[in-house]
């Protein structure tokens, strides 16, 4: 099926009480991996680029990636931009075929965040786009991106109804104690504030820094309604790990149709893994 807009597969994820998987992807090998890992599984599936993703591939190729393998697939996928302050950036992806964009600007003051987000959101819907933003900081890296620890603010319920009311926003990524990148230890998760934004906010919620959060904190953040979890470094590790492994075996190796393939298999089977997690196994007809 074409692409589709992630708005109907996240409400349902909400209303369902499971979560939808959203892979960060870089190469090709990779959107299939997790792309077959989805329709195994009959789950719903968000593909996901960063800013520097978009800028090292080009909008366009990961659009037409993207919608040729939704057009192989009969579960709903939906092609998103992951953190993106670049209004114009934005414009730009909608245009190749992204349908969801995320707006990021957390790291202006709460006015300034409301207004860049309600621009986005009204140039969105009308194309029929989903929209995300971030309330709080996030901690962590990604891409060029650095908010150190101390800075890494929480998203404070109240102001996460407001914001929602006030923007439109499809979807909401509250800063929860979740941080991008590996974590040293355990992830420090506020779960009485997950269940409090929750409570206040209809519209699904995003977890970001999904990359070795434990197993059971995940179905945790999922019960008390995160609707979407955001995973790419543990992807981009189990990927490049498998690479490692055949060339340190085969040092000799130069195919990348050689290479690849148990990279790929790797990423299958941690896509899968994540999707199970998130229980969104079998719920592919929820919206489709
Ligand atoms: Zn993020």
């Amino acid at each position: 099926m074409p692409l589709v807009s992630s708005t109907a597969m996240l409400q349902a994820a909400r209303a369902g009480g499971y979560c939808v998987s959203a892979f960060n992807v870089h190469t090709l090998e990779m959107l299939q991996a997790v792309v077959e890992a989805a329709d195994e599984l009959r789950s719903p599936l968000i593909i996901q680029s960063t800013v520097g993703t978009v800028k090292h591939l080009g909008p366009d190729y990961i659009a037409a990636a993207a919608t040729t393998a939704a057009n192989r697939s009969s579960v709903p996928i939906a092609l998103h931009l992951d953190h993106c302050s670049d209004f114009p950036l934005i414009i730009q992806c909608i245009r190749a075929g992204y349908t969801s964009v995320m707006i990021d600007a957390s790291h202006s003051p709460f006015e300034e965040n409301v207004r860049q987000t309600k621009k986005v959101v009204e140039v969105a819907q009308a194309a029929s786009v989903n929209t995300e933003a971030e309330l709080g900081k996030v901690g962590g890296v990604e891409d060029d991106i650095v908010v150190e620890d101390q800075d890494a603010l929480l998203a404070d319920p109240e102001e996460c109804e407001k914001f929602v009311a006030l923007t439109g926003v499809s979807t909401l990524a509250p800063a929860i104690g979740t941080a991008h990148g590996i974590y040293k230890g355990e992830p420090n998760i506020d779960f009485a504030r997950i269940e409090r934004i929750a409570s206040l906010v209809a519209a699904p919620l995003v977890l970001h820094g999904g990359s070795g959060i434990p197993d059971e904190q995940v179905k945790r953040c999922v019960a008390l309604g995160m609707s979407k979890m955001n995973v790419a470094t543990e992807l981009r590790i189990a990927f490049s790990d498998a690479i490692k492994a055949v060339f340190q075996q085969h040092p000799e190796e130069n195919d990348p149709r050689k290479y690849m393939v148990p990279a790929k298999q790797a990423l299958f089977e941690l896509a899968a893994d994540k999707i199970r997690l998130c229980g969104s196994v079998n719920k592919a007809g929820d919206t489709a």
